[in-house]
């Protein structure tokens, strides 16, 4: 009897093994600890994971100058001409940095128009 229970714990051990190993191909695990997770948030620890836009719910919104898409992000895509060390001028098209809706990106003369 005493065989048999050897035999049985070396079979779960092996299958689990397989389990862990199968889990491992399938998954990317990232070990944080609990300070390091609270502080980075959910939304944050997506968005590194994410380095591209997910298009799933992207939308053309462009028409109107925004400085925040629908989604709560207020981080963009947008094609820049740098000159001296500055950015010297700007494409109007932008793409949210994380759902990838198309808008259009404000100028200052949209806030002129918006003060008066
Ligand atoms: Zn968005």
């Amino acid at each position: 009897m005493k065989w048999l229970n050897r035999l049985a714990a070396l079979l779960f051990g092996l299958i689990s093994v397989g389990i862990a190993r199968d889990f491992l191909d399938k998954h990317d695990v990232i070990i944080l600890d609990k300070e390091e997770m609270e502080e980075i948030g959910e939304d944050e620890l997506q968005d590194i994971s994410n380095l591209k836009p997910d298009y799933n719910s992207a939308m053309d919104l462009r028409g109107t100058p925004t400085h925040e898409c629908v989604c709560g992000c207020n981080i963009f895509n947008v094609k820049v001409i740098f000159d001296d060390y500055e950015i010297a001028t700007y494409f109007l098209d932008m793409e949210c940095a994380n759902c990838g809706t198309l808008m259009t990106a404000p100028t200052p003369l949209d806030r002129e128009e918006t003060d008066l």
